[in-house]
């Protein structure tokens, strides 16, 4: 918590200048509007008092001072409103920053237990919430205690038996306040989950829309709408209902101790116990007193809720990636593609069975390797783990006779080129989708890119060419088409190691066989890795490696493996019917 705390402070760094003056203008907005009363209480005296003979000059000068000060305290409230907010919305634009930062150095492993909803809310939500307290905190503590010393003090001159009875509302005003406080904080908390709850059902449908559509079940869909609206509403039902309570019970408790006052001040002055003049300062600085209080309970509110918000981000940002570079690292200047499994085994959690076990491999520079076995038996984890994506629990794997945990991720990745069956585009234009494989890349080498993938031709037959607009996750274009952006983009970033991983499963025959003509392009002098589901495309590989779930159960040509007919050449005759 310590540590936590220390955290928290440290976002206000590059801000102590504005912080201070935010401070700076607290303070004179606190001490003016104590002065203000002592003004009138000065000049009402005067009057009463018939202190006239100058002609009411000591009343105009005190009276223009009271201008010039309300004329200061407006500006510094002015820049307490904007800049102190600002400070805020800078100090949350850091942090959100830093959590954008940490999730993209976060591994694998932690996004497979994470809801991405979920994720938006911390970088979004939690984090809005943190600026009301950066920017109120402080200045509410200065401005709360300020004025009410001050007043304290300027009233227990005046008058001690009103003090006291002021003070006896006081404490009963702070406990009612905090209580329906708490109450209105459950009540916002339930109502923050339920909102979270309806972005979640939104984002749900909305990203399924196509199944909606295709089982007409939009009904279904809208149902579950209004349920996540309708307990949405309820949460805000009970939180307005104490809000009102809140507010308005601060109000009533004001003004009860100002009728008291008028009415023990009115007794006081028939005594002669007090004068006028101190009965209206009086009633003029209740409000510093009073004021505090609300403002102490507003902070708390802020406090508690900036921070559950700074605990969920710092819960993230203190998750520390299980795959990250050691300090000793090295870079590689460049990469051949001798790749080597010695011995590798891995499993997904420490409580769960293993995925692979054992595994020894040795893919030479250039070869062309295929993997196949039946579905789940973990090609797709083997793969996912040259580029560490996971790290292996036991073994090694190497790169170019470097264990790969020896290389800065950075610089392994750069060597290694993946093409999956699910491809992911970006919303943007295609030569931006392609010039990712290389950032900056020129237009022609992102057209040379594309002929080389066999998508020139397409893409010249879209309406804007290379700077048409793909859509979110480029849902513009077919199977094929994006197949073949991915192809291009792994052209310019022109890896020595290739994945592919089921690349063509999922295509027509007529797309695989541009895909796969553009991949042999691709493969020319790489070290390539294969899975394909269709035998039919792993027949020309100069080794197949068959997994199954004991491990490498055999490696060879595929004439070699038929001839061994065991589980390949079983595989092999059960898709040619043989
Ligand atoms: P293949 O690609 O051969 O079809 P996978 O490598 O995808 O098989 O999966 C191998 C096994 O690992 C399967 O039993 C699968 O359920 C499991 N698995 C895959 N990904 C994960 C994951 N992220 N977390 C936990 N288990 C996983
Ligand atoms: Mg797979």
């Amino acid at each position: 918590m310590h540590s936590r705390f220390k955290k928290f402070i440290s976002y206000y760094r590059p801000y102590l200048g504005l912080l201070s003056a935010d401070l700076a203008c607290a303070f004179i907005v606190s001490a003016i509007t104590l002065i203000l009363p002592l003004c009138t209480r000065y000049i009402t005296k005067n009057v009463l008092e018939g202190n006239l003979t100058d002609g009411g000059n000591r009343i105009y000068m005190v009276g223009s001072l009271m201008l010039v000060l309300v004329l200061i305290h407006t500006v510094c409230n002015m820049f307490i409103s904007y800049q102190g907010h600002m400070m805020g919305a800078l100090m949350e634009s850091d942090m959100r920053i830093e959590l954008f930062d940490h999730y993209q150095k976060l591994s694998f492993r932690f996004y497979d237990e994470q809801k991405t909803g979920q994720l938006m809310t911390r970088i979004t939500n939690d984090i809005l919430s943190l600026t009301e307290l950066y920017h109120h905190g402080p200045e509410d503590i200065v401005i709360s205690i300020l004025k009410f010393v001050g007043a304290f003090i300027i009233l227990i001159n005046i008058n001690v038996s009103l003090t006291i009875l002021v003070f006896l509302f006081l404490p009963v005003m702070a406990v009612f306040g905090f209580y329906l406080n708490k109450k209105m904080n459950i009540a916002l908390r339930t109502s923050k989950d339920r909102i979270g709850d309806i972005n979640a059902q939104v984002e749900d449908t909305l990203s399924g829309i196509r199944v909606v559509k295709s089982f007409a079940n939009e009904e279904i869909e809208k149902k579950k709408f209004a349920y996540q609206n309708k307990r949405f509403v309820e949460s805000r039902r009970e939180s307005y209902k104490f809000e009102t309570y809140f507010y308005e019970g601060l109000y009533a408790f004001t003004q009860l101790i100002t009728i008291a006052v008028i009415i023990f001040g009115g007794a006081a002055i028939i005594k002669a116990s007090l004068d006028l003049a101190d009965l209206l300062t009086y009633l003029l600085c209740i409000g510093n007193l009073t004021e505090p209080i609300q403002r102490l309970i507003n902070f708390a509110r802020l406090y508690q809720e900036g921070i559950t918000g700074f605990d969920r981000f710092m819960d993230i940002l203190e998750v520390e990636s299980d795959v990250k570079d050691k300090t000793d690292a090295c870079e590689l200047d460049q990469a051949e593609g001798n790749l080597e499994f010695n011995n590798v085994s891995f499993k997904y959690k420490d409580n769960y069975n293993y995925v692979l076990k054992n595994i020894n491999l040795d893919i030479k520079v250039g070869d062309y390797v295929a993997l196949v076995g039946s579905s789940g038996v973990g090609k797709t984890t083997l793969c996912s783990l040259i580029p560490r994506f996971y790290e292996v629990n036991e073994g090694e794997i190497k790169l170019d006779g470097i264990n790969i945990r020896d290389i800065q991720l950075k610089s392994l990745r750069k060597y290694i080129g993946i093409v999956e069956q699910d491809v992911y585009l970006f919303a943007g234009t295609i030569a931006e989708n392609i010039s990712y494989g290389k950032p900056g890349a020129s237009l022609a080498e992102i057209m040379e890119a594309a002929k080389k993938a066999n998508a020139h031709e397409f893409i010249m037959e879209l309406p804007d060419g290379y700077d048409t607009d793909i859509g979110q996750r480029g849902v513009k274009l077919s199977g094929g088409q994006k197949q073949r952006l991915c192809i291009a983009r792994v052209f310019l970033k022109n890896p020595p190691v290739l994945i592919f991983d089921e690349a063509t499963s999922a295509l027509d025959n007529e797309s695989e066989k541009a895909v796969q003509d553009s991949l042999e392009k691709l493969i020319k002098n790489r070290t390539t890795l294969v899975i394909a589901h269709r035998l039919s495309t792993v027949r020309n590989a100069k080794k197949i490696i068959v997994l199954t779930d004991n491990g490498v159960e055999e490696q060879g040509t595929h004439e070699e493996l038929l001839e061994l007919n065991n589980v390949y050449a079983h595989l092999y005759n059960m898709q040619f019917n043989i």
